[in-house]
């Protein structure tokens, strides 16, 4: 896996160049989302960075709301944007929202239109679209394009106060209607719109466009560096003019490329649409690649930190496997998560020759690779336990090293057994293991100088839990989703959650809580669902499966 090596990436540089020469004394980011939508990993690779920067180079970050378009917009997604920043572990300097700008917005708007820069054009938005030309030919003018200044004015009081409908007229930049760049081919500043708005009720029905309300928003903040994906890049000429003919304090846009994933959409649009057509369980489903649904899931807030320092800044395009972000989820857990044992399809293994009545108390490392610090937990151990389904064959193949009969397996802290056969139904179904114990041979009192080469987990019947344990897989089929043929839809992964409804776990869990993390060992890495299950027992999803961690610890042995 590449890691990238640690140089000033180039914001730093333009940063480091900015405050050697002068031309700003302090840095000052913002992060810009629009409320119509929960964050997601992309959103947190913008966050680590404008917080990052900030953060480096003794800064300040606004959280800025972008909350110029009332239709999409909720308070829903509000509250979950300030949960999402905090559980990531940023606070920001100013929590703000572009329509407290709406009046000075109103007025800058004002200001152009008595420079003549600024117009209120009667063309519907077809007409305006037909007019625009197209990169290689000139636009055409609006009859409307050379209204005077004191009617431009009346119209524009008149658009905010309600007298058209939507659609009726808009207020257009005069600036080129010849430029190659589209965005500088008059375009519309503001919009009637007779909609509620989230924050400002009904006091507007006028709404400016995204490019006439950031850049302005950016400067009213006196943001330096304003930190945007790439597809933003073609609109930095218009950002600078609007900043220039209005005078205003020079904040400066740099692009970045956005942060695309395998297997999964970024799109808040196409996320809605996973949402609203059931595809999965809302917005915080841990197949999503919002940080709710990883919070959900069980990932830690510095894995997900870790993963968007690993991966850096480009200028250009890229795609990311999501593998590597898994990679530093593992890694994550592997330090802090509590060894468990737990049984996602089990059968009955009887140890034959073990006392009835008899319980015996064994103890189980917490955490291997943190000794000293997690200590140990106490597990019962009786004569009828829980195993795998799969840890047991009726006829042993090559190098099968689990329970066949005739073999020899150490219960995980437990002692070694012997494997003696099995009780079938009618069907000859397999419905209990059976097995002896070797006296002698308890985990840390081991005298007897035997050795196995397996090591299975297993749960005393009578203590266990029962659970429902859930399996994800990658929400879609194909790497890119988004530039596949057709509707994104048709790609989803059928198969992406796998539900045991009939999982047992060891006593110890019966005090999780949503934000301990588990590794079930053998089996993967844990955590305990929000929600309990339709039938009342604990859910645990797995957060990462182990790859090869236990293949590594049964050679050790
Ligand atoms: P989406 O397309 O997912 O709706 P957006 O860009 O419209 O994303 P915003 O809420 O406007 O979402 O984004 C807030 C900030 O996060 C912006 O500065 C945006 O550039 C950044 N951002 C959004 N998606 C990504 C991404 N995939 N990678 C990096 N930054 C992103
Ligand atoms: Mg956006």
């Amino acid at each position: 896996m590449m890691i990238e090596e640690k140089s000033l990436n180039f914001l730093e540089e333009i940063i480091e160049e900015d405050l050697k020469s002068g031309k700003y004394t302090s840095i000052h980011t913002r992060f810009p989302p629009e409320p119509n939508g929960y964050l997601h990993i992309g959103h947190a690779k913008s966050i680590c960075l404008n917080f990052g920067l900030a953060d480096k180079y003794g800064g300040k970050t606004n959280l800025r709301f972008d909350d110029t378009n009332p239709v999409t917009e909720e308070t829903e997604y509000v509250d979950s944007i300030k949960a999402d920043l905090h559980w990531l572990g940023f606070d920001w300097e100013e929590e703000r929202y572009a329509s407290d700008y709406f009046s000075q917005l109103y007025d800058f708007a004002v200001r152009l239109i008595k420079k003549g820069l600024a117009y209120v054009d009667d063309s519907s938005a077809d007409e305006i679209a037909a007019n625009k030309g197209t990169p290689t030919e000139a636009g055409t003018e609006s009859p409307c394009r050379n209204r005077s200044v004191e009617e431009n004015l009346s119209l524009f009081a008149e658009m905010r106060a309600g007298k058209f409908q939507d659609g009726e007229k808009v207020l257009r930049a005069k600036i080129d209607l010849t430029s190659p760049n589209m965005h500088m081919r008059d375009p519309i500043m503001y919009r009637i719109r007779h909609a509620h708005h989230h924050r400002t009720g009904d006091e507007w029905c006028i709404y400016p466009m995204y490019d006439f309300a950031h850049g302005q928003s950016d400067s009213i903040e006196t943001i330096t560096h304003s930190i945007c994906t790439l597809e933003f890049e073609v609109h930095r000429p218009l950002y600078n003019w609007y900043i220039e003919q209005l005078d205003i304090f020079p904040s400066h846009q740099y692009e970045f490329a956005r942060l695309n994933m395998t297997y999964t959409v970024m799109s808040k649009r196409k996320l809605l649409q996973l949402v609203n057509e059931n595809f999965v369980d809302g917005w915080d489903d841990p197949r999503m690649p919002t940080l709710s649904g990883m919070r959900r899931r069980g990932y830690r807030p510095v894995a997900i930190r870790n993963f968007c320092d690993r991966i850096g800044v480009q200028r250009r395009e890229n795609i990311i496997d999501v593998g590597l972000l898994e990679f530093c989820v593992r890694e994550d857990l592997n330090q802090i998560a509590l060894r468990r044992m737990a049984v996602l399809d089990p059968i009955k293994l009887v140890v034959t020759n073990y006392p009835e009545d008899k319980i015996e108390i064994v103890a189980g490392e917490n955490n291997p690779e943190a000794p000293g610090q997690g200590g140990f937990r106490e597990i019962p151990f009786s004569r009828e336990l829980w195993i795998e389904a799969e840890d047991y064959m009726e006829v042993a193949a090559k190098k099968w090293f689990r329970l066949a009969p005739g073999n020899k397996v150490r219960l995980k802290n437990a002692y070694i057994v012997e494997c003696t056969g099995s009780k079938k139904d009618a069907s000859g179904k397999v419905t209990e293991v059976h097995c002896t114990y070797i006296e002698g041979t308890r985990s840390g009192q081991d005298n007897s100088g035997l050795s196995v080469k397996g090591t299975i987990h297993w749960i005393s019947v009578a203590h266990a839990i029962p659970a429902e344990v859930r399996l994800y897989d990658r929400l879609f089929q194909v790497e890119n989703p988004s530039i596949e043929e057709g509707d994104f839809k048709e790609y989803i992964n059928p198969d992406s959650l796998q539900i045991l409804h009939n999982a047992w776990v060891e006593p110890s869990l019966q005090t999780a809580l949503p934000e301990d993390h588990y590794q079930f060992i053998r089996k993967g890495y844990f955590s305990l669902d929000a929600y309990k299950s339709a039938d009342g027992k604990l859910v645990f999803n797995r957060t990462v499966t182990l790859k090869d961690a236990w293949a590594k610890e049964a050679k050790k042995k």
